[in-house]
């Protein structure tokens, strides 16, 4: 069988974590089958669906290294492709018009409320007379089109997660509306399952794998193709992804989308390689730490949990670091120098930027971090509790006063390592003192702060502008 999937997104939103890591499932699995993986927009949600979202959701996917094999297909474009279908369901009588208004149907659920019985659509208007339709009509009520579901029906699928499923057609609800209301003359708006059914059938879908959100779904869809005489696709249920608390993660977690995870500093490496983990469980002896590229191989939905996956930021945090330090300096500082120039911070070189970045990406967790670590760099420090107690020990302005000494008969040019190894040894010497004090009461004038990457390495690169001088002045 040829693998052809899809990510079937509603541009009503921007690109979610869940949604993303259906379709990094379904990528993988295209992969490994040397199969396609294909987009479809729902948009047929005119009022909710915008543009920007299209693009978010296409940005999102491309961020994270999940690209599709052929154009994308814009649902709403087929619209006379679904009235078609629809047509063809009630020529065949499999589908009909139903022309019970709104009041009717909430006073039809609230007797059934009130009988303990579970809301239904009791399929009242499944054998109307063209004489009970005409009359209809006169009154001027427009219909919904209802596809019909037997209570009898047996519906089971092999399911690639779940194993074998079944649903009784007596649990979806009754007669399952198709078509918005609309005119009697006319076909109203197709809806999301027959929709999606005309379009993984005209896409030759050949497994749908999606949330499990959407089992009832598959059920009342498979009963379409049945009706359509359309061959019925493959499917799987991934787990929803659920927060610390064990609710389903939404937007009251804060971030769900990956343009804000993105924006917070994660990378798309660490993102794709954590999704893939959210549901699956890696064969042993694989490390966690991988690139999708590497893993398609071994990708499998014998592994993928029936059970709901927790959201863990502590693993998320932890192969972002991992991926900010594997990352060659060069490249951390692609990374970062937007997020400078954001800050209005310009590199005196790009070697510079080279080095700085070396310097504080051992201690990164985030991109963001680079520019809380950066931001000493380029703008002056306040001094902060540990720096001020530092500074407030009296030999600290003598050894400050002998290094601004020695940095003066210097030319910034040439300040090295080796000189501000040999400066600090010389204040030690001087001053009398241990190289811990003059070390630390360096490190509080330059930076403010005792907390710091390597000072040696910090002070060659702040030299660069003379800022060491001016930093240390204010202390003397
Ligand atoms: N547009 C649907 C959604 O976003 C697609 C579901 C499906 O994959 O069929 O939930």
């Amino acid at each position: 069988m040829t693998v052809r999937v899809r990510l079937a997104p509603s541009p009503t939103g921007t690109l979610h974590l869940g949604t993303a890591r259906t379709a990094l499932f379904n990528w993988l699995f295209a992969k490994k089958e040397g199969g396609s993986f294909l987009l479809r927009i729902e948009d047929t949600d005119i009022e909710r669906s915008k543009e920007e979202y299209i693009k978010n959701i296409y940005d999102g996917l491309q961020w994270l290294g999940i690209n599709w094999d052929e154009p994308p297909t814009i649902q709403s474009e087929r619209v006379n492709e679904h009235k078609q279908i629809i047509n063809t369901l009630i020529d065949k009588g499999f589908a009909y018009k139903c022309y019970a208004s709104e009041a009717e149907l909430d006073e039809m659920r609230e007797t059934q409320k009130r009988n303990g019985l579970a809301p239904k659509y009791d399929n009242r208007h499944r054998n109307l007379t063209p004489e009970q339709e005409s009359e209809f009509i006169k009154i001027g009520r427009e219909p919904v089109i209802r596809f019909k579901i037997s209570d009898q029906k047996l519906i089971s699928w092999n399911d690639l997660i779940r194993g074998k499923m079944t649903w009784s057609g007596k649990d979806l609800g009754g007669d399952m509306v198709i078509a918005r209301r609309a005119p009697a003359n006319s076909i109203g708006d197709p809806l999301y399952n027959l929709v999606v059914v005309a379009d993984d059938s005209a896409m030759k879908i050949s497994h749908v794998i999606r949330g499990e959100d959407h089992l009832a779904n598959t059920a009342k869809q498979i009963l379409l193709y049945e009706a359509l005489g359309l061959n019925i696709p493959v499917f799987a249920h991934t787990p929803l992804i659920l927060n610390s608390e064990g609710k389903k993660l939404s937007k009251r977690d804060g971030v769900t989308s990956i343009s804000e995870f993105k924006r917070m500093g994660y990378t798309s490496e660490a993102m794709a390689n954590y999704m893939t983990l959210l549901g699956w469980s890696i064969p042993e002896g694989i490390n966690e730490r991988f690139k999708i590229s590497e893993i398609s191989e071994i990708f499998s939905f014998k592994k993928v949990n029936k059970a709901s996956a927790k959201f863990d930021w502590d693993k998320l945090n932890w192969l972002n670091s991992q991926v900010i330090h594997e990352m060659s300096a060069e490249t951390l500082l692609e990374n970062l120098d937007p997020l400078f120039q954001e800050n209005g911070w310009h590199l005196p070189s790009q070697e510079w930027g080279i080095n700085l970045a070396g310097l504080i990406g051992p201690s990164m967790v985030l991109i963001n971090d680079g520019v809380d670590q950066a931001k000493p760099f380029f703008e002056e420090p306040e001094l902060i509790d540990d720096g001020k107690k530092q500074l407030e020990i009296k030999e600290a302005s003598v050894i400050l006063k002998f290094i601004l000494q020695k940095l003066e008969s210097l030319d910034a040019s040439v300040f090295s390592k080796q000189i501000a190894i040999d400066l600090i040894n010389q204040a030690t010497k001087k001053c009398e003192v241990k190289k811990g004090l003059v070390m630390k009461s360096l490190r509080a004038a330059l930076f403010g702060t005792l907390h710091g990457p390597d000072l040696i390495q910090s002070w060659v690169l702040l030299s660069r502008f003379s800022k060491d001088r001016t930093r240390i002045s204010r202390f003397i």
